[in-house]
């Protein structure tokens, strides 16, 4: 049987009562496969396996639980050219750029597991006489896992690790655009015999499979990473059972080059942060911020470097910068974003359409000038490799723009309605360390890079602010997120 299919309670279940999704390549638009729209009823199975398994799982001790995560990771580099192949083919990325997650992923599985020997509760001193107040880590049962299409693998590890490590079993369920890697997972969580049910993955829609999801009665936390419509239908859902929600949502990063900003340091660290995975990162560098007596020698470099970014099929032509965006419907928005942002007045200064080939939902790579604070294109996610620039006239300027999407409305209900106040990540380039320090601490995103391109590390702490999230990932407060704290009061002699 073809292992496109769920993965529940140790087994790959045939589907015969599941509509199907047709799954494309967006280099070629070719179809590549078909999948599974998988009903309430296999979500059910699902959650039931896991329910199952979490007592039995949750006694063993943490450290073999971590084993069976390292064995994983062991596996999964194994199959790196696989598994990065499949990634580029569903996804679009560069086959470098798949490779670094794949085994970036197995690195942060590795991370994970030197928990198991770290879990730490507390000893509290008691207002009674013999009596000993402790704090324990427990489980908090079955995770529930809804992942995006733009890392689709490395989501997997990063929710699945923690979650297993800490004694809970989980229900994933991949986008229904980037599904097959994660198919190609399960088989490999499979060779390494975790005991049934612990993992169990179902295939779907998020109308169907994820919403029967997030709102089951059987899931204890939603650890759910995706755009902030989809994080507030899925915090409604589970609000019905009073289940608990991990949310890592959009982003709208500022990055904010100041006058004494090392240029050539910001140019290739801005370009970085904007063309990886073709500007289809939640932390990307989505809007910079230029104070005017560098304005125009930032913006010729950023020109001339932007234009030496290639583009193209990843797998046909592997030495591209950047793949094709993920589907037609993530073309048409940053094509008709740029348009509207042309229409309020922003110049374009490289790109700004398009590719001109037979096949492939490719951009090609835009700079656009003349931007102010208040336009759509300053505002809200682009997800493409589109880079606004608007000029500041100092760091004060730059950080009441960066911190506020909102600027230029005036109504206050619009303000506190609109799904735009992201606060995710944030870049600063000056050589001033007193003036880093003061704008970092008014910075409210709850990731800022100095000095350098966007991405986080395994042992940081990757959260959002505002409406980029609730809780969040990596590192010792990530992992404790898969947890919750058990009081217990002895009385004795
Ligand atoms: P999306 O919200 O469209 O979909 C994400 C997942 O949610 C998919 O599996 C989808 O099937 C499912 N889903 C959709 N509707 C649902 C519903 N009603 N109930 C339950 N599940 C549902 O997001 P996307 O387009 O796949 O990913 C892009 C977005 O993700 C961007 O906004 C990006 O910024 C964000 N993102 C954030 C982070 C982060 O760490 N903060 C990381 C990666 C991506």
């Amino acid at each position: 049987m073809s292992t496109n299919t769920h993965y529940i309670d140790g087994r790959f279940v045939e589907d015969r009562i599941s509509g199907r999704i047709a799954v494309y390549n967006p280099a070629s638009e070719e179809q590549i496969a078909e999948i599974p729209d998988g009903p309430a009823e296999v979500v059910d199975a699902a959650v039931d396996a896991a329910r199952k398994a979490q007592p039995a799982w949750s006694e063993l001790p943490p450290i073999e639980r971590a084993g069976y995560v390292k064995a994983i990771a062991e596996k999964i580099r194994a199959k790196v050219d696989i598994l990065a192949e499949t990634i580029s083919r569903e996804q679009g990325k560069v086959v470098s750029l798949a490779r670094g997650e794949v085994l970036g992923m197995a690195g942060l599985m590795d991370y994970m597991a030197e928990w198991a020997r770290r879990i730490e509760g507390e000893i509290i001193a008691s207002d009674r006489k013999g009596e000993t107040i402790y704090l324990n880590r427990v489980p908090i049962g079955v995770v529930a896992g809804i992942l995006p299409w733009n890392f689709p693998f490395y989501l997997i590890g990063r929710k699945l690790a923690p979650a297993l490590v800490a004694g809970n079993t989980i229900v994933i369920k991949p986008s229904e655009e980037t599904p097959l890697n994660a198919f190609l997972f399960a088989e490999l969580a499979d060779e390494v015999g975790l005991p049934k049910g612990v993992f169990n993955m179902v295939s779907g829609r998020g109308r169907t499979t994820g919403a029967a999801l997030s709102g089951h009665p059987g899931i204890d936390l939603v650890s759910f990473t995706g755009s902030v419509p989809t994080g507030v239908a899925i915090m409604e859902a589970a609000a019905k059972n009073l289940t608990r929600v991990n949310l890592e949502l959009g982003g709208k990063a500022p990055a904010i080059v100041l006058k004494d900003a090392d240029l050539d340091l910001a140019v290739e660290a801005i370009t970085a942060s904007r063309v990886i995975n073709t500007g289809q990162v939640c932390n990307c560098a989505e809007r910079i911020f230029v104070e005017r007596q560098v304005a125009d020698e930032f913006t010729d470099r950023f020109v001339k470097r932007m234009a030496a970014v290639t583009y193209g099929d990843p797998i046909a032509e592997p030495t591209v910068d950047m793949g094709p965006l993920v589907n037609a419907l993530q073309l048409d928005k940053v094509e008709a974003m740029v348009e509207r942002a042309r229409e309020a007045g922003a110049s374009v200064a490289l790109g700004g359409k398009r590719a001109e080939r037979n096949c492939g939902h490719h951009y090609e790579p835009t700079v656009l000038t003349g931007c102010t604070p208040d336009m759509e294109i300053m505002r809200k996610e682009i997800f493409g490799p589109v880079a606004p620039i608007a000029v500041v006239e100092d760091a004060d300027d730059a950080v009441h723009y960066a911190n506020d999407t909102e600027y230029g409305l005036t109504s206050e209900a619009v303000h506190y309605s609109n799904d735009t106040e992201y606060g995710l990540t944030s870049s600063l380039y000056t050589q001033d360390l007193n003036k880093a320090m003061r704008v970092t601490r008014r910075l409210q995103f709850g990731e800022t890079y100095i000095n350098r391109e966007n991405g986080e590390a395994y042992q940081g702490f990757h959260a959002g602010r505002k409406k980029s999230g609730i809780g969040g990932a990596d590192g010792k407060h990530g992992f404790y997120e898969y947890m919750e704290t058990q009081a217990v009061y002895i009385q004795h002699g």
